[in-house]
């Protein structure tokens, strides 16, 4: 029987540039297949349906639950999400490495269901950088901004049901470190049987 893929599953809180990090880590590692999400968000400037999202209705999502296609959904502030089941277990079944970029309640719930996984926290420098990142980004009002830090604070606390926590103070390093979990996760001797 051929070797099962390993699902890699980064998380953390919101603005810590888990985005980015994806992006970038796709770039540079081969071999990692990412599983993209359905959401009940609206597209965003640019966003494509089916490369960034699948984007769907309140209805088909509710559907998407009641049928068990999603290995875990949340609500992520007003808007749903979640992860497709068939596609990340086929894929594992067939030896491909799976990324999920999910948030904390996403990646708790995955955890429980398959926790063979490797469950890596991506945390800002300190909740003050959090805060100038937000500030700077100017999605957010300062009242949004300010839940968001509050709300982070408390996720920090999640950290310890993680495998590995990478601080993302600099985008490149904090990349290095996500190739270098994922290479040596793929070096374990049971993976290689
Ligand atoms: P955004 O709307 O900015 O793309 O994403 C908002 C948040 O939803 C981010 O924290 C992102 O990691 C999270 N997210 C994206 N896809 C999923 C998913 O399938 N499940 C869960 N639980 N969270 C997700």
């Amino acid at each position: 029987m051929s070797k099962k893929g390993t699902l890699f599953v980064i998380s953390g809180p919101s603005g810590v540039g888990k985005g980015t990090l994806k992006e970038v880590l796709l770039a540079e590692l081969a071999g990692i297949k990412l599983s993209i999400s359905v959401t009940t968000r609206k597209p965003r400037v640019g966003e494509v349906d089916g490369r960034d999202y699948f984007f769907v209705s309140e209805e088909t999502f509710k559907e998407l639950i009641l049928e068990d296609k999603l290995l875990e959904w949340a609500k992520v502030y007003t808007n749903m999400y979640g992860t497709p089941r068939d596609f990340v277990l086929e894929n594992l079944n067939q030896g491909q490495d799976i990324l999920l970029e999910i948030d904390i309640q996403g990646a708790l719930q995955i955890k429980k269901k398959m926790p063979d996984g490797v469950f890596i926290f991506i945390s800002p420098p300190s909740i003050e950088e959090l805060g100038l990142r937000l500030y700077s980004r100017g999605k957010d009002s300062q009242e949004s901004i300010n839940i968001r830090l509050a709300a982070c604070k408390d996720e920090l606390k999640y950290s310890k049901h993680y495998n590995y926590i990478v601080v993302n103070d600099n985008i490149s390093e904090a990349v290095d470190k996500l190739k270098s979990i994922i290479v040596a996760e793929r070096c374990k001797i049971e993976k290689l049987d």
